[in-house]
């Protein structure tokens, strides 16, 4: 799970994260109020998505830029005006772009240097890991790629936690002097005590500032939760904004599936998170492109397979749907009365192929023969596959 940017500076505050004072309004109104509540004409508008490059982004009126400093409270009501409402489109919304429903306004600070610096899991070490760099708010994979010495990695020991040397050791790596070193360190504790405290995944901040005044400050934050711990955090769980995730993947996780939405046009509908992947692998083998990963697990429910089967015929962009069901816990008369249901109450007017397999294979297909309805039978996978890519191509 993501969080906005406004939402993070609540948690940076919580574990003592230096970062410039901040709230979030979401109207033109609202922004005026924020930016006089500040007590300062230093301000900066940064839209609210859960995407990077805002600031180098367009909007889809034209208006350039999801970032802007403002000198008073009403220039920061008037770029919130311009903001809220917009489509935010930058290089990783996607063309579609964001809808910007929320700005947030802050304390803008004099920066004199921009630094990265990122904590995620490292499964090659099988550790928390550390990447720090002196080139900030520029992408960190340019930087990896022109000047890979300019990078800093600093594993860390799960048991031990951040040693302050490794903290200091950081902070003189990315250029800092005296007191500054200090106060980066602090801040790399924090940042790591908020890292464990709060199971993220990732947490990422580019860019972290140096300011002219010699305060170190995290300016920007990405975070990324692990989904399975979430229930250990509801205030973390309770910041999930639905409207900034794939719809098809809100209305899966009502129902407990494992589904992620992909851009192909290609429906899967599978059991088995393994089995899933090699159907993706086989769609693409065969010159095909998947619309979504959808494992409906072991144990699914005619219920369950009912809504996934209404979430794949839902999606605009899916253009044949493809079981492959292999019945070993799961039983393939279930599936096949799952698919009978959901096909009752939606109007199926795409190819079905279907290759069931394993326990009550002969039931369920003697299910499905007897629905009447119309749909493409395949012998094993590799044929289901090519059967798919061939009903898609035939449709265009
Ligand atoms: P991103 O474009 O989505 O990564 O958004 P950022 O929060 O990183 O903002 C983009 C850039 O705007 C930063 O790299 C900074 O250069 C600049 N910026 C952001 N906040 C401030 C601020 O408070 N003061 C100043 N002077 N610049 C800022
Ligand atoms: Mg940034």
């Amino acid at each position: 799970m993501n969080i906005h940017e406004y939402q993070a500076k609540e948690l940076f505050t919580q574990y003592g994260v230096a970062t410039p004072k901040g709230q979030a309004a979401d109207s033109a109104a609202e922004a005026l109020e924020a930016a006089k509540a500040l007590g300062t004409n230093d301000l900066v508008v940064k839209a609210q998505v859960h995407a990077g490059g805002r600031g180098k982004g367009t909007f889809k009126n034209g208006f350039q830029g999801g970032v802007h400093l403002a000198d008073s409270p009403e220039k920061a009501q008037e770029l919130a005006s311009q903001m809220i409402g917009q489509v935010l489109v930058t290089h990783q919304t996607g063309e579609e772009g964001k809808l910007v429903r929320k700005v947030l306004i802050a304390e803008s600070v004099d920066i004199a240097e921009e630094y990265y610096f990122a904590i995620l899991m490292d499964r090659a070490t099988e550790r928390p890991s550390i990447i720090a760099s002196s080139e900030g708010g520029v992408d960190i994979e340019e930087v990896a790629a022109s000047h890979p010495e300019k990078i800093f990695k600093e594993a860390v020991h799960p048991a031990l936690g951040l040693q302050q040397f490794q903290a200091r050791k950081l902070a003189s790596q990315l250029g800092f002097k005296g007191a500054q070193i200090r106060a980066a360190s602090k801040l790399f504790m924090a940042m790591y005590e908020l890292f464990i405290s709060c199971d993220c995944s990732m947490v990422e901040v580019n860019p972290l500032v140096l300011t002219k005044d010699g305060d170190v400050l995290a300016l920007d934050a990405k975070f990324n939760f692990d989904d399975n711990a979430l229930y250990r955090h509801p205030a973390i769980a309770a910041m999930r904004d639905p409207e900034e995730e794939d719809p098809r993947e809100v209305e899966a996780s009502k129902f407990d599936l494992n589904y992620i939405g992909l851009d192909g046009n290609i429906g899967c509908m599978v059991n088995g998170a393994g089995l899933a992947m090699s159907t993706m692998d086989i769609i693409k083998h065969s010159g095909g492109d998947p619309a979504n990963f959808l494992d409906v697990g072991g144990g699914a429910s005619e219920d369950q397979v009912k809504e996934a089967f209404r979430i794949l015929c839902g999606d605009p962009k899916v253009e044949a749907i493809l079981v492959n069901i292999f019945g070993g816990i799961m039983q393939c008369d279930v599936i096949a009365q799952g698919i009978i249901n959901a096909a009752k109450t939606v109007d199926l007017n795409i190819p079905l192929i279907v290759r069931l397999e394993g326990t009550n294979v002969e039931q369920g297909r003697a299910l499905l023969n007897e629905s009447g309805l119309a749909l493409i039978t395949a012998e094993d996978l590799g044929d289901a596959a090519r059967k798919a890519v061939e009903a898609v191509n035939n449709a265009a």
